[in-house]
C-alpha cells in the first residue's frame, strides 16, 4: 500500500547517485539515510543522515537496517551477504536482490548468467595463465580485451591485448581474477536504463553512448541508430530484465556492431550515468523510479519529454585539488541547459564532478540525426567552457 507517511530508505553507498536519488525520493515523501565512509560524501548534503562505515561494515549495515523500511545500494562494492544477512534480522526488505548484486559484481559470473538465459554477449572465456590468454588469442583473434572480473568504481580494470607479444604486458597491468573478450568493434554504444516494479517492468528509450579513455563522456538521446537497432536493444534489455531478481532501476549497456547486431557490455544494478539524462528529459526519472522500485509503488512513465544530451563534468586537472569551478553562469544563461554540482570537495583526473543536460525542442520521435549532432555539440562546448581553476 502506498501511503503518504514517511519513509526511510537505507542506501549503501553515499556518491552522487545517493544525491540525486535523495533529491528524487522527496517529493515522494521518502527520506533517505546513506551508509558512505567518506564524512560529508555527496549524498550527505540532501540526506536525512548519513552513517560513516565501509560498504562491507556489517555493524554499520545492521544500523542501517534498523532505521529504515527499505534498503538499497548506490554501488557495487555494497557486500551482498551481510545485506542478506540483516535483511532477514530486521525484516527489511532489500533490492535490487543481493544474490542479483552478487552475480553483476563478478564480470565472469555475470557473462555466463546471460550466456546461460540466451542473451547475445560478446564470446568471453576465464583467464588463469598467460597461458589461457594466448589460447583465447588463437580463438578469439587480435586485439582482445582483458579484464579484471572484480573491480571498484570507476577503476580502470579493463586492457587491451594488442597480439601475441603484448600478452605478458597486459597481464601486468591487471590484478586479481581476470577474464578475456573478444574485442568487439563497436558502431556505438547504447544503453537502455530500465526498472523492474513490483510485477511491472518500464524501459527508458534507447541512449547513445559516447566514450572517451572508455570513460563516460555524453548521453545522446534518442540515440542516432537506425529504429530496427533501437527496437532490438530494447528487446535485449527486456530480456535482461528478465533474469534479474529484485526491483529497481539498472542500467543496461550495450554494443551495436557493424551489422546492427546487439551484444550487453555488462550491467549496473543500480541507477546509471548514462541515465543521468532522464532528470529533465523523462517524464519520471530513473532516480524516482528506483525509489518507487525499491518501495514496490507504481512505476512512472518514461516518455522523453524532448531529445536530449547529458554532458558529464569531468576532472580536467593534473593533479588533486579543492574543486573550484568556474564559468557555470554561461550554462545557467542557456536555455534548456541544466547544471548538476555533486559537492565534491576535491577535483581529481577524470573524477565525475557534475553534469550538464541539454534538452532540445524537437519531437524526440521524429528528430533527425544532424539535430541530435548539434545539440550534442551544443552540450559538449557548455562542459568544455567550464574550468577548474
Ligand atoms: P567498466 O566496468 O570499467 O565500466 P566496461 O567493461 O564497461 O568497464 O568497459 C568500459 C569500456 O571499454 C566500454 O564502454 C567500451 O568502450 C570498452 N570495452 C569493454 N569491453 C569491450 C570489448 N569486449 N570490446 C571493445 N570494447 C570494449
Amino acid at each position: 500500500m502506498v501511503t503518504a507517511s514517511p519513509l526511510t530508505l537505507g542506501v549503501v553507498g553515499g556518491g552522487q547517485l545517493g544525491r540525486m536519488l535523495a533529491e528524487a525520493a522527496s517529493p515522494l515523501g521518502v527520506e533517505l539515510i546513506v551508509l558512505d565512509p567518506t564524512p560529508d560524501c555527496p549524498a550527505s548534503l540532501v540526506a536525512r543522515d548519513q552513517i560513516i562505515g565501509d560498504f562491507d561494515d556489517e555493524d554499520a549495515i545492521r544500523e542501517l537496517a534498523k532505521r529504515s523500511d527499505a534498503l538499497t545500494f548506490e554501488i557495487e562494492l555494497a557486500d551482498p551477504d551481510v545485506l542478506e544477512a540483516v535483511s532477514d534480522e530486521f525484516d527489511v526488505p532489500v533490492h535490487p536482490d543481493p544474490a542479483t548484486l552478487r552475480t553483476i559484481q563478478d564480470k565472469l559470473v555475470q557473462k555466463h548468467a546471460l550466456q546461460d538465459r540466451g542473451i547475445p554477449v560478446p564470446d568471453f572465456r576465464q583467464v588463469d595463465s598467460r597461458e589461457d590468454l594466448l589460447e583465447a588469442g588463437e580463438e578469439f583473434g587480435y586485439p582482445m580485451m582483458l579484464k579484471a572480473r572484480r573491480c571498484g568504481y570507476d577503476v580502470h580494470g579493463n586492457v587491451p591485448v594488442e597480439d601475441e607479444d603484448d600478452v605478458d604486458n597486459a597481464m601486468s597491468q591487471v590484478s586479481g581474477e581476470l577474464m578475456v573478450e573478444e574485442f568487439v568493434p563497436f558502431e556505438r554504444e547504447l544503453s537502455v536504463i530500465a526498472v523492474k516494479g513490483d510485477d511491472e517492468v518500464a524501459t527508458f528509450p534507447v541512449g547513445e553512448n559516447v566514450h572517451e579513455d572508455e570513460i563516460l563522456r555524453q548521453t545522446v538521446v534518442p540515440a542516432r541508430t537506425t529504429d530496427d537497432v533501437r527496437e532490438r536493444a530494447e528487446d535485449v534489455a527486456h530480456d535482461v530484465l528478465s533474469t534479474l531478481s529484485g526491483r529497481g532501476t539498472y542500467g543496461i549497456e550495450l554494443f551495436e556492431g557493424p551489422d546492427g547486431h546487439i551484444s550487453v557490455n555488462e550491467i549496473a544494478p543500480r541507477p546509471h550515468n548514462s541515465g543521468h539524462y532522464t532528470i529533465e528529459g523523462a517524464l519520471t526519472s530513473q532516480f524516482e523510479q528506483h525509489a518507487r522500485g525499491v518501495l514496490g509503488y507504481p512505476l512512472g512513465a518514461t516518455t522523453l519529454r524532448g531529445s536530449i544530451v547529458m554532458s558529464n563534468i569531468l576532472g580536467d586537472v593534473d593533479e588533486p585539488e579543492p574543486a573550484d569551478l568556474s564559468g557555470v553562469e554561461g550554462v545557467l544563461s542557456t536555455p534548456g541547459a541544466s547544471f548538476h554540482w555533486y559537492g565534491k570537495h576535491n577535483v581529481r583526473p577524470l573524477r565525475k564532478m557534475g553534469h550538464v543536460t541539454l534538452v532540445g525542442g524537437d519531437d524526440p520521435a521524429t528528430v533527425g540525426e544532424s539535430t541530435l549532432t548539434e545539440l550534442h555539440g551544443a552540450a559538449t562546448d557548455l562542459t568544455d567552457s567550464l574550468t577548474f581553476r
